[in-house]
């Protein structure tokens, strides 16, 4: 089922849904799923896929010479789906991105996952590759979201990139898209950003996740301008607990968020990690709380492969 289906069916009530990252390379999907195991308790009616690019390694060769290859670190997002879909009958959200992909290439990942029976897609610029300073599309690929959208909403119609087809039989993907409350960091400012989210949606994106926050009023506050600029569509707030020390510097140089001043006085004040961990769940409870008694549709945790802070905060929630 598609996820505005499932925003629609809630009638108002919030859901519970999270977001997982495939096992690295190498990895079991048996502890995959022992991680999600414990959250089927509070019943996500989707579950997304994150999707990892490849990632330049040198590998030193002999003589001392280093060698340049691509790995993907973490592959399988579409076989993760197909699987999570088959084994907890629950619907999924790939993660679908520019980088990496030709046109052709989107078009026959899209085909795959239609076949699947996965309703579902978070379309998404991607992120750069690692060692690249700035996100570098392919040479027949997509440069933004936008333009990976409306190849999605073209095979919605039965249009694929062979415009010779003949009697095609049109996909019917729900499309999401993302939303940044403090700015993609690309963005010159606030509105510029907003423009281009407006944009998404105008193309057809039905609803709108948003990067994680620690601050509720940045939330409000980023609905309240999407609202004046005429996006419509549900925004789902992404949330996530502060779980170590290391946190208060890593999660704004990746993500180019703030942490708020309280939150960052009280963990620079704990002695141990797990003094931190147990702030930022708490922290988090408080922030969902507050979401919820606002009426968000979802409540969407940034699982980053550990389940049990989520579940703590998902036991004192639902
Ligand atoms: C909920 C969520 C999930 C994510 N999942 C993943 C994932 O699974 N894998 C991954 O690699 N990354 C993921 N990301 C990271 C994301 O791919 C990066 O933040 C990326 O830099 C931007 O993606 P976007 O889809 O928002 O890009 P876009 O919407 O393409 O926007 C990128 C930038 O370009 C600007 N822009 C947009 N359109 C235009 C235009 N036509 N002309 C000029 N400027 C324009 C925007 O203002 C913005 O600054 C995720 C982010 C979020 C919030």
């Amino acid at each position: 089922m598609k996820v505005c289906e499932h925003l629609k069916r809630a009638n108002g009530k919030t859901l519970f849904t999270i977001e997982i990252l495939p096992p690295l390379k190498g990895e079991n999907i048996r502890n995959l799923f022992d991680n999600i195991d414990p959250l089927m308790e509070f019943k996500p009616p989707f579950i997304d896929v994150t999707y990892h690019r490849e990632e330049y390694v040198y590998r030193k060769k002999d003589g001392g010479l280093l060698e340049k290859s691509t790995t993907r670190k973490r592959p399988g997002t579409v076989g993760i789906c197909a699987a999570i879909q088959n084994h907890y009958k629950v619907d999924t959200v790939p993660h679908i991105i520019c980088g990496g992909f030709s046109k052709e290439e989107t078009e026959n990942a899209l085909i795959d996952l239609n076949f699947l029976g996965v309703d579902n897609i978070l379309v998404l610029q991607g992120d750069a590759i690692k060692s690249e300073a700035r996100f570098v599309p392919e040479p027949d690929g997509h440069r933004f979201a936008s333009e990976l959208l409306e190849q999605v909403v073209k095979m919605n119609k039965g249009i694929f990139l062979d415009d010779e087809l003949q009697n095609t039989t049109p996909t019917d993907f729900c499309i999401g898209v993302a939303g940044y409350p403090e700015k993609h960091f690309y963005a010159p400012n606030l509105k510029t950003d907003l423009k281009y989210l407006k944009l998404k949606v105008d193309l057809g994106a039905e609803y709108i996740v948003t990067q994680m926050f620690f601050d509720n009023k940045k939330y409000f506050e980023f609905v309240d301008k999407c609202r004046e600029a005429g996006i419509n569509v549900p925004i789902i707030p992404g949330i996530k607990p502060l779980t170590g020390k290391g946190q208060l510097t890593i999660l704004p140089k990746t993500f180019h968020i703030d942490i708020p001043e309280d939150l960052a006085d009280e963990a620079e004040k704990c002695t141990d990690n797990k003094a931190v961990k147990e702030l930022g769940i708490q922290w988090c409870i408080e922030q969902s709380k507050e979401l919820i008694k606002a009426g968000v549709p979802t409540l969407h945790f940034y699982s980053m492969g550990k389940s049990d802070p989520i579940f703590r905060i998902a036991k004192a929630l639902f």
